[in-house]
């Protein structure tokens, strides 16, 4: 719309005392436009004066770090202890907008902000860039809900501290190399003590009907797997978050293993660091079956149910959130999933919104895609290193010869659909002889130029996953 000569964002315009403030397209860029009168006090935006106490103001980080002071809605808050919380990891930086309008209908809380150590280097991004891009968004859409920030799996101090820094407004903290895979029976140390007589000849009644008790093996084998994670656990609490200086929430992850997470093994985890004196909000534990990147759930469904059933029991029991990971795409367990939780979780997706993406490169640019795709074959090997999934390359159809309006139907296949989630670090640093990047810069313009398309496909593909979790849609629109 025009406003004062400018062609405003409508829903970002902002009046407080005598500030006036809203962003406003100028040819290729958003600016912010900020108006005051009277004495100047700080913080103020940096731009360039246009005159009567009216700045024009780019995108930077200095002017996210205003906005977020000036309107709070702007800056994470702690999401994490509604009932509903979900992570909807945007690594491209564009799908916010789509996951905007998604969030305004639904009755449950994002973390629009979320990424891992790992994502920040596959896609050559900071915390700062994650946080503002959404900060932005959600002052250009008016988003005024509120949304979380996720400092996502994060295994050390010193990246625990840089999230916190910024106002990051929930630590994941990964304890997955502090988690013991090799052990047996036989190789465990004796038992301390103090554990024997916590846990020994004990049932432990957890309610609704359940009650645990450990023999000495399992209790041994389970003191050896997680102990030292109990440990590292706590002393991140500790130092970082106990006294309470960084207004953020702790989620323990104990998902990135081998074996799953027995219903005992989660009950002495949670009951070890509630003893240890560490709160936290949300606790992953690494489910029966297979959770594999961008695909449904792969396993025994009943046998799923039974176990999200007891899991669900000791977070109540314990009073946290039970945490899903690697939740992109699990559609048979969302329902099993909401019903055992009481529709109390949070649940976490990333890649399946760059999938998203790259089924807008399909529908919207066939040689663009085929080149993507044809590269992403080449770099499988490569990738793969790095994830457990069963992909079958021979199962993907040429996509030399197929049609172009077929295209868009790989993103329906999950073998196809693994090919493209794995590789996106890859395709995304891929580089000409020249230095410049292969695709990066091309599928950027793409995906700008069809804003559009992609926030619809986002709101049907995550709103199926909302609404299979029993996620209910708000009276009318939360703003
Ligand atoms: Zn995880």
């Amino acid at each position: 719309m025009n406003y004062l000569g400018f062609d405003a964002y409508e829903k970002s315009i902002n009046k407080i005392g005598s500030y006036l403030v809203f962003m406003a397209k100028e040819g290729d860029e958003t600016v912010i436009i900020a108006q005051r009168e009277g004495t100047p006090g700080e913080p103020w935006f940096i731009g360039k004066d246009l005159g009567d106490g009216k700045v024009r103001a780019s995108l930077t980080h200095e002017n996210a770090e205003t906005l977020r002071k000036l309107f709070p809605f702007t800056a994470p808050v702690r999401v994490l202890r509604h009932d509903r919380s979900f992570g909807v990891g945007d690594r491209l930086g564009i799908a916010v907008f789509g996951h905007i309008r998604l969030f305004e209908e639904y009755d449950a809380y994002p973390v629009f902000a979320q990424q891992s150590i790992r994502e920040l280097n596959l896609t050559n991004r900071t915390f700062e860039d994650v946080l503002d891009t959404v900060t932005f968004a959600v002052f250009r859409e008016g988003f005024k809900k509120g949304f979380g920030a996720d400092g996502d799996h994060l295994k050390t101090f010193k990246d625990v501290e840089y999230a916190l820094s910024l106002g990051f407004s929930m630590i994941t903290l990964d304890c997955s190399d502090h988690i013991k895979n090799d052990v047996t029976e036989k190789n465990t140390p004796p038992l301390p003590k103090h554990y024997a007589d916590k846990y020994l000849d004990k049932k432990f009644d957890i309610g609704e009907g359940i009650s645990l008790s450990f023999s000495e093996g399992e209790l041994k084998t389970t003191l050896a797997i997680y102990g030292e994670a109990i440990n590292f656990a706590a002393n991140m609490y500790t130092r970082f978050l106990k006294d309470g200086r960084y207004k953020a929430d702790l989620e323990i992850s104990i998902d990135e293993t081998l074996a799953p997470t027995t219903p005992l093994q989660h009950f002495f985890v949670a009951r070890e660091l509630i003893d240890a004196g560490v709160s936290f909000v949300t606790l992953a534990p690494r489910f029966c079956g297979e959770f594999q990147k961008g695909i449904d759930y792969i396993g025994d469904l009943a046998r799923f149910e039974e176990e999200i059933n007891i899991h669900a029991v000791i977070a109540r029991h314990f009073n946290y959130k039970l945490s899903i990971h690697s939740g992109s795409d699990k559609f048979s367990v969302f329902p099993s999933i909401g019903r055992e939780t009481r529709g109390v979780f949070h649940v976490k997706t990333a890649g399946t919104n760059w999938l998203e993406a790259m089924r807008i490169v399909a529908m919207t640019d066939p040689d663009l895609y085929r080149e993507v795709h044809t590269y992403a074959l080449s770099a499988f090997s490569e990738a793969v290193k790095y994830y457990h999934v069963t992909t079958d390359l021979s199962k993907i159809p040429d996509v030399s010869t197929l049609k172009d309006e077929d295209l868009p139907a790989l993103f329906d296949q999950n073998n196809a659909r693994q090919l493209i989630h794995i590789t996106y670090g890859l395709i995304l640093n891929k580089k000409n002889a020249d230095g410049s990047f292969a695709f990066k810069d091309r599928l950027y313009k793409l995906w700008k130029n069809h804003e559009a398309e992609y926030a619809a496909a986002l709101i049907k593909h995550i709103g199926k996953h909302l609404d299979l979790l029993g996620v209910r849609k708000s009276q009318g629109i939360v703003r």
